[in-house]
């Protein structure tokens, strides 16, 4: 929950309890267990502590953190037929 609420910026605690104090004052109570458990797969499944695959994240654009590289990609046009 910490590192990715620190690389979406959410939060620059470092702290577990501020940094839920930092992510209640952003999540309605409702949502908050929902929310939990999507930061907490998307971290198992795309944003790896060590390496982060950003390229194949659904946050890319909008992520503070993202890898450069992978964000320069995104905003590639598609290559044309002619180009290749
Ligand atoms: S863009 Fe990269 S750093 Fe940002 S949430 Fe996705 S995988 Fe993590």
């Amino acid at each position: 929950m910490g590192r990715l609420s620190r690389r979406l910026k959410l939060t620059t605690e470092d702290d577990p309890v501020k940094v839920e104090l930092d992510l209640n004052a952003l999540v309605p109570p409702d949502e908050r267990g929902r929310f939990s458990l999507q930061l907490i797969l998307h971290g198992r499944q795309v944003c790896y502590a060590r390496k982060p695959d950003c390229g194949r994240c659904v946050l890319l654009d909008i992520c503070p953190s993202a890898d450069p590289v992978a964000k320069a990609q995104l905003k590639k046009p598609p290559a044309r037929s002619s180009d290749r």
